[in-house]
């Protein structure tokens, strides 16, 4: 088969960390028979130099017209890049927000997954961290605050900024029923995660929930408000299959998960839509700090590539084996800077590599399988 990937490679690491992803895919065509079409997509940073803004509709049209996309990251350094004077309508992370709302990728995944070789990297206790953990934050992306009505204003000369929390019942209904289909595939458990002692969108967002799960008699659920979680995300992680949560509660608790794995390094991500259609991009940022430097770690955005193959394509086989590969690079004690054990003791049993060094080690995996 064919299929054609839009690619935005973006700024900072994100060109280095995309190319390898783009090996793998390859290596992926070769092996099994398929024919990835990449199309580059100018979106960030880049896209205000060639063109002035973040986003232009000719980049929207191609994405449109892409079986997925792959992306690196956007941005650039916030204190320094001249990208940050401009008004935030402007800036690199506005181009991003207008194409997932346009492309209406409404559900996004994160998954945090603690690699056997890496537990070293967690900063838990072991007690805590036992066989490991693996989770999936399923977290609401085109509504609630960030998209809510804002405005800052002055009264008898009070400066007040406003922003607005809104959800409707079929926002809801829609990323839940999302939330119970991941489960469905994983270990059966949803634990929506709210603020219901305190919001009303909360309250409705319980609501429906429930109603979703009568359609799911086969995944247990539970409700838990978004203080708790947080704490129990350092306290129990093992206790989590999927988190289901609302847009800002998701924003930072996927982060909290995504520490206790070790490193943001490791973490992919997929933003889907109603349609097989997805954004794939690593969990972390342009890491404007080590920006051509060579040493930031691919396996992110390979993972994400994973992920695109497995949720757009519906190719779970060469899904599973860029995993594998993964799985076994790590086994083989290659590490780039960000997973290298901090201990001297672990050190001398790990090989240090950099970016396209990790790229071509998967590669080699995969071809060997
Ligand atoms: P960041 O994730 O870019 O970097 C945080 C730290 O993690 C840095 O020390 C960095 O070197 C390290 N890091 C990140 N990815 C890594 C990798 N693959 N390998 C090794 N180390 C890695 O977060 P930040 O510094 O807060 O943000 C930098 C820029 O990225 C900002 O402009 C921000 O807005 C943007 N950003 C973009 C996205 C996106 O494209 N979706 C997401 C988050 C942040």
């Amino acid at each position: 088969m064919s299929y054609r990937i839009g690619v935005i490679s973006g700024d900072g690491i994100g060109p280095e960390i995309v190319a390898e992803a783009r090996k793998v895919l390859d290596c992926i065509g070769t092996k099994y028979g398929h024919t990835f079409e990449y199309e580059e997509i100018l979106m960030g940073g880049c896209s205000i130099d060639a063109t002035g803004v973040p986003l232009t509709d000719e980049a929207i049209a191609q994405a449109k017209a892409s079986d997925a996309v792959l992306m690196g990251s956007i941005g650039g350094n916030t204190a320094t890049s001249p990208w940050y004077q401009l008004e935030p309508g402007l800036r690199p992370e506005a181009g991003l927000l207008k194409l997932r709302k346009s492309l209406n990728l409404f559900a996004n995944l994160r998954p945090a997954y603690l690699y056997e070789e890496l537990k070293e990297a967690c900063p838990l206790r072991e007690d805590i961290i036992g066989d490991g953990f693996d989770m999936m934050i399923m977290r609401e992306l085109t509504g609630g605050l960030y998209f809510g009505e804002r405005r800052t204003e002055e009264k008898d000369g009070v400066i007040t900024a406003t922003d607005t929390l809104t959800y409707n019942e079929n926002e809801i209904r829609r990323i839940a029923a999302r939330g119970f289909d991941i489960a469905r595939k994983r270990r059966r458990k949803v634990t929506s995660v709210d603020k219901a002692n305190v919001l009303d969108s909360s309250r409705l967002w319980r609501k429906i929930v429930e109603e979703v799960a009568k359609d799911y008699p086969d995944v247990s659920y539970e409700h838990m408000l978004v203080d708790n979680c947080a704490m129990q995300l350092v306290k129990d992680p093992k206790q989590f299959d999927v988190i289901l949560t609302e847009n800002m509660f998701g924003d930072i608790l996927s982060d909290e998960a995504s520490m206790v794995t070790g490193s943001i390094g490791m973490l992919s991500s997929a933003s889907l839509n109603d349609t097989r259609f997805g954004l794939y991009e690593p969990s972390g940022g342009s890491a404007p700090d080590i920006a051509g430097k060579g040493i930031a770690n691919p396996i992110a955005t390979v993972l994400s590539a994973a992920m695109l193959l497995r949720y757009s394509l519906d190719l779970d086989t060469e899904a599973d084996a860029v995993e594998a590969a993964v799985k076994q690079v790590l086994k083989d004690g290659y590490r780039t800077i960000d997973i290298m054990p901090q201990k001297a003791a672990g050190a001398s049993s790990v090989k240090r590599v950099g970016t396209k060094e990790m790229g071509d080690l998967i590669v080699e995996r995969i071809e060997k399988r």
